[in-house]
C-alpha cells in the first residue's frame, strides 16, 4: 500500500479505538490495523461496570466495544483486519508488514494489549477447547448445569466465577494462596454467592480425560496433599477456567521499543523510546489495567501523535 498514513493503530481495543476517534476527530488520517475481532480482553467480559457514565443495566464488553468502534469509524478511522508479522519502527516513516499488504505512517500508536496466561497444569494444551477454557463469556453455555473450576484469585477469577454461576450448578475457585487478590467489594459478592466454594492453597497439577476433560489433580502447596477430583459420572465432564493474568502482546516490538518485562515502556505522555511511536493500554508498563485507563491513554497517545506530526 503506498498511502502514508499519519497514524497507524495497531490494536482495536479500548485503547486503540479510543485513539482512533481522538485521531480522527483531530483530522489526522488513521487506520486501525486488527487481526482478530475488536475489543481485546473485553470482548470476553460479561459486564463492565465501572466504566464511568456506564450505567446500562447488563452492559457487556462486545455491547461497549461496538459502540466504540461504530465512534472510530464516525470520525473518519480507516480499518483493515491483518495479521501484522513484522514492523519497522525506527525511520521518519514507520512500516509494518503484514499477510495481506504493508502500511506505512508518520506515527504508530501500539496498543496490542495482552493475552491470559496459561494455567501451566500438565495436559493444559491437549484439553483447551475441551473443558479447558479462559472465557466464561464464550464457554460458560456449555457448562449449564455442570461443575466448574475457576483458577485465580484477582479481581478476573472472582467476577468470572460469579457469571459462571449463571450456567454451572456449583463453581470452585482454585487459588494458589489462602486470601484473594480481588477487590475487597468482589471478593464480599463471592463469599455471600452459595453456588461458589474455595479450594485455598491450591494449583492445579494435571488435567486428565478420555476426549473432553474430567479429572484435574490439584495440589495443596502448604501440605503437599495431592487430591484428584473426578466429573460426576452421569455429567461425564467438568468445566477448568482460568483467569491468572496476562502475558503482553508485545514480541514484534522485541529489539526495537524498549520493554520492561515484556511490557512497553513510555513516559506519562504515551512516548516510547522511538519518535513518532508510542504505546497505550495493557501492553504498556503501568499500574492500573482498566477499560478506563486504556481509553485515556489512547487519547493522550493520539493527541501526542498529533502534534509529533505538526512539528515534523
Ligand atoms: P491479577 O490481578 O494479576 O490476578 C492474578 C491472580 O492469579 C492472582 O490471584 C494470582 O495469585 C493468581 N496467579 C498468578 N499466577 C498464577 C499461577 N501461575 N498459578 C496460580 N495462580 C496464579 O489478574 P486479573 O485478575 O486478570 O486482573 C488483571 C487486571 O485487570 C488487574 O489490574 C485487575 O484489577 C483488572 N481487572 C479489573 C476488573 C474490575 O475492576 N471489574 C475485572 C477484571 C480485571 P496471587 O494473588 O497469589 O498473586
Amino acid at each position: 500500500m503506498d498511502k502514508i498514513y499519519d497514524v497507524i493503530i495497531l490494536g482495536a481495543g479500548p485503547a486503540g479505538l479510543a485513539a482512533g476517534l481522538y485521531a480522527g476527530r483531530s483530522r489526522l488520517s488513521v487506520l486501525i490495523l486488527e487481526k482478530g475481532q475488536d475489543g481485546g480482553q473485553i470482548a470476553i467480559t460479561d459486564e463492565i461496570e465501572n466504566y464511568p457514565g456506564q450505567m446500562v443495566e447488563g452492559e457487556s464488553g462486545p455491547s461497549l466495544i461496538a459502540r466504540m468502534s461504530e465512534q472510530a469509524k464516525k470520525f473518519g478511522a480507516e480499518r483493515c483486519s491483518d495479521m501484522i508479522k513484522s514492523v519497522e519502527l525506527q525511520g521518519e516513516i514507520k512500516k509494518l508488514v503484514g499477510v495481506k499488504g504493508e502500511y506505512q505512517a508518520k506515527t504508530v500508536i501500539l496498543a496490542t494489549g495482552a493475552f491470559p496466561k496459561p494455567i501451566g497444569c500438565e495436559n493444559e494444551g491437549k484439553f483447551t477447547g475441551k473443558g479447558i477454557s479462559f472465557c466464561a463469556t464464550c464457554d460458560a453455555a456449555f457448562f449449564e448445569d455442570f461443575e466448574v473450576f475457576v483458577v485465580g484469585g484477582g479481581d478476573s477469577a472472582v467476577e468470572e466465577a460469579m457469571y459462571l454461576t449463571k450456567f454451572a450448578r456449583k463453581v470452585t475457585i482454585i487459588h494458589r494462596r489462602d486470601e484473594l487478590r480481588a477487590a475487597k467489594s468482589i471478593q464480599e459478592k463471592a463469599f455471600a454467592n452459595p453456588k461458589i466454594s474455595f479450594m485455598w492453597d491450591s494449583v492445579v497439577e494435571r488435567a486428565d480425560g478420555e476426549e473432553l476433560l474430567d479429572t484435574i489433580v490439584v495440589k495443596n502447596v502448604k501440605t503437599g496433599e495431592v487430591t484428584t477430583l473426578k466429573a460426576d459420572e452421569d455429567d461425564g465432564l467438568f468445566g477448568l477456567f482460568g483467569f491468572i493474568g496476562y502475558n503482553p502482546n508485545s514480541k514484534l516490538f522485541e529489539g526495537q521499543v524498549e520493554l520492561v518485562n515484556g511490557y512497553i515502556k513510555t513516559d506519562e505522555n504515551m512516548h516510547t523510546n522511538l519518535p513518532g511511536v508510542f504505546a497505550a493500554g495493557d501492553i504498556r508498563v503501568k499500574s492500573l489495567r482498566q477499560v478506563v485507563t486504556a481509553a485515556a491513554d489512547g487519547a493522550i497517545a493520539a493527541t501526542q501523535a498529533e502534534h509529533y506530526i505538526s512539528n515534523l
